[in-house]
């Protein structure tokens, strides 16, 4: 096992910025992921978790132990008639374990088609979209905690799931490393179709009976027409989480601002799209030197090639006080600031 120092970490994050981690390894079982433990340990050094770097900012050269989680594998634990239940790798692409269940006409994860990113960070913010998350799924994940090498699993309740939102964004943070990933699939062909876009997708394919891969196919071209390649232009998709605020603050948001788009989302709180507030305050396709908000879509903060992360970070900090100033809402950034 090789621990390379003063590695780049340019081609494995999707902002592209250029930062070097202190020393990097990757580990493909739980025998490399101890050494690596070890090694950190060893060297008194913190240790961070890395995925497929599609949710995190890297605001200078981290002087850490950078672990590449490579844990693969997808393994049927059992099935009955209406469910099946996998227990999948931490280090498993995401879109390629959706692209295995649509295959298998399994449900429940095609929503989340395209998702970039690995197994095993996508409870740490309960990925979701077009109306499903992974809690929706999820039964439990087996841990490592990175100081003592402990394993523990976790239950869907000791998750503590939100939107956007787990116990490892908050207490736990930073702590552990998830090793794998169990999940309940459906096989009743139930999809859900809730969102609009969905539909009319769907509508303009000729499909009337929408099965998994159906929907798959949709999310897949909504996803693709609507959100920039990292591939072509750094970013790390939705830089914000969509803010909720009370009922009344939005009805007096809405008499100042009769255009505001809010949703209800239970106890007297309303979502509002963050994408709106940036746009509607200006920032959409604004570009200053190397960064800048994305043209078609003013949720997504671009790195145009050779950004800092600092660049980013004042950029998205710019955005925040401005929104903040005009609208009275304090958005919060969904990447994680490393
Ligand atoms: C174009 C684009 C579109 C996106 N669309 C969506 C979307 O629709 N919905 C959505 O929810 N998200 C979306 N995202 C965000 C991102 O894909 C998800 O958050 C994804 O789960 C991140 O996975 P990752 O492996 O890349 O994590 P990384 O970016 O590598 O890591 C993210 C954080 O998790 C930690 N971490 C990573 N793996 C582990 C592990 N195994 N154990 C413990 N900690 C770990 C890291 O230390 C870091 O703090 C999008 C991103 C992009 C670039």
């Amino acid at each position: 096992m090789q621990f390379l120092e003063n590695y780049s970490l340019r081609a494995l994050n999707t902002f592209g910025i250029e930062a070097r981690a202190r020393f990097f390894t990757a580990a493909a079982n739980l025998g490399e992921l101890m050494s690596a433990l070890e090694y950190a340990s060893a060297k008194n050094m913190g240790l961070l978790v890395l995925g497929g770097g599609s949710n995190i900012l890297l605001l200078g050269n981290p002087d850490l132990v950078v672990l590449k989680n490579n844990l693969q594998g997808i393994e049927i634990l059992d099935e009955s008639e209406k469910l099946i239940r996998l227990r999948v790798g931490g280090g498993v692409v995401w879109h390629d374990l959706v692209l295995y269940a649509v295959a298998k006409g399994w449900g429940g994860i095609e929503n989340l088609s395209l998702i970039p990113g690995t197994v095993g960070a996508a409870p740490i913010q309960n990925i979701g979209a077009y109306g499903t998350e992974i809690k929706d799924v999820f039964e439990s994940l087996e841990a490592v905690n990175i100081r003592t090498g402990d394993t523990r699993l976790f239950s869907h309740a000791d998750c503590r799931f939100g939107y956007r939102d787990s116990i490892f964004k908050r207490e736990e943070k930073g702590r552990w490393m998830i090793t794998s990933v169990i999940l309940q699939l459906s096989k009743s062909g139930e999809v859900n179709t809730s969102y609009g876009d969905i539909r009319e997708v769907l509508r303009s394919m000729g499909v009337a009976e929408p099965g998994v891969a159906d929907v798959s196919r949709a999310v897949i071209q909504i996803r693709r027409s609507k959100l920039p390649d990292p591939a072509e232009i750094g970013n790390a998709g939705s830089f914000f989480k969509n803010p909720e605020v009370p009922e009344a603050f939005f009805l007096d948001l809405k008499e100042r601002f009769p255009a505001i788009p809010g949703y209800p989302v239970g106890s007297g709180a309303v979502k509002i799209p963050a994408g709106w507030l940036i746009e509607s305050d200006g920032w959409k396709g604004y570009r200053e030197g190397n960064v800048g908000v994305h043209s078609r879509q003013a949720l997504v903060l671009v790195n145009y090639g050779g950004a800092t992360g600092d660049e980013v970070r004042i950029l998205a900090s710019r955005i925040q006080e401005s929104v903040e100033q005009k609208y009275g809402i304090k958005l919060h950034p969904e990447v994680n600031y490393i």
